[in-house]
C-alpha cells in the first residue's frame, strides 16, 4: 500500500476520541499520525497500520 506525507487515513479502528482519520507526519518503518479530531500524535508500526486502513486518502492535485 502507498502511504505518504500528508496522508488522510481512514482507519478501521477509531481512535479513544472517537475519530477514524489520521493525517500521515512521517513513514518508515512505523508511522507517525496525527489525529485529526484532537490532534494526539500516535506512532505505529506501518504492518500494522496496513492492516487498519480502510482507505487512503490523497489530494490528487497535491
Ligand atoms: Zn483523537
Amino acid at each position: 500500500m502507498d502511504i505518504k506525507l500528508g496522508d488522510r487515513l481512514l482507519m478501521k479502528k477509531p481512535h479513544p476520541c472517537g475519530n477514524n482519520v489520521f493525517i500521515v507526519l512521517r513513514t518508515g518503518a512505523d508511522l507517525r499520525l496525527k489525529c485529526a479530531e484532537c490532534g494526539r500524535e500516535i506512532m505505529i508500526e506501518r504492518i500494522k497500520a496496513q492492516k487498519n486502513i480502510r482507505k487512503v486518502m490523497r489530494d490528487e492535485d497535491a
